[in-house]
């Protein structure tokens, strides 16, 4: 069965962006995965359209009204649907590569995307949607960290990536940075790439390669060490 994504967005035309194109857009054309989008502003009531109102308490911005985003989401999901509601935002949980697996392991899934200073708490509350930030800094909305997301789920789904050994290799797959990557040519202003790699060695290649991965995690990502993620073998 394939990946079936639903994007909530007031910017629709944001879609599918640059998963139009190279690897992730043949697999769309093949159906290997699917995107739909649903335009929030559809499902507004009034003449003009509206989505938004001022914060209750007062401050700055508006909030992205629950009743009418409750109704694009109850229109795009039928209930019993099993794919998860993701909400893009700041506060959530920070997106893991082990998240992203497991998406890419499931039916699709649901995206929410924001706008304006957010959404009304009570709709993420009654549509049980699971916040989810890709990083800690600010974006206007929703739709590109949606497309990150969606990147990262369709790279690993069964067939998108050419060469399927290089899915489970990489950074943060084994708790690890990956090990650094030369090409040809052998030297390149005056830099000769490491002998050990032009060896011919597996054993060593690949003990050199574990090496510079837990150099480069020790220095750049401590974090990643003493989070108890399984250190790949
Ligand atoms: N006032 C909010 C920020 C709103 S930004 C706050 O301070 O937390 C507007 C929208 O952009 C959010 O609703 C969310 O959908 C999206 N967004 C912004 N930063 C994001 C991030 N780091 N990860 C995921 N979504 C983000």
């Amino acid at each position: 069965m394939s990946f079936r994504a639903v994007v909530l967005t007031l910017y629709p035309e944001m879609f599918p962006g640059h998963l139009g194109l190279s690897l992730a857009g043949r697999a769309l054309e093949r159906g290997d995965w699917s995107l739909e989008t649903v335009q929030i502003r559809d499902f507004a009531t009034d003449r003009h359209r509206t989505v938004d109102d001022t914060p209750a308490g007062g401050g700055a911005g508006m909030v992205m009204r629950a009743d009418i985003l409750a109704r694009a989401i109850d229109h795009a999901v039928p209930e019993g649907d099993p794919r998860p509601k993701l909400l893009m935002s700041p506060r959530g949980k920070p997106l893991t590569q082990a998240r992203v697996r497991e998406l890419a392991s499931g039916l699709g899934a649901v995206i929410v995307c924001g706008r304006f200073e957010g959404v009304d708490q009570r709709v993420i509350e009654a549509r049980e949607m699971e916040e989810v930030s890709i990083g800690d800094y600010v974006l206007s909305g929703g739709e590109p960290a949606a497309l990150v997301l969606l990147d990262a789920v369709v790279r690993l789904l069964p067939g998108v990536m050419g060469n399927e050994a290089s899915g489970t290799e990489e950074s943060f797959e084994g708790g690890l940075l990956e090990h650094p990557h030369f090409t040809r040519p052998q030297e390149w202003e005056g830099r000769p790439i490491p002998e050990v790699l032009t060896s011919g060695n597996h054993a060593r290649i690949a003990a050199w390669r574990r090496e510079q991965a837990e150099m480069l995690t020790r220095q750049r990502r401590p974090d990643l060490l003493e989070s108890g993620q399984p250190v790949q073998k």
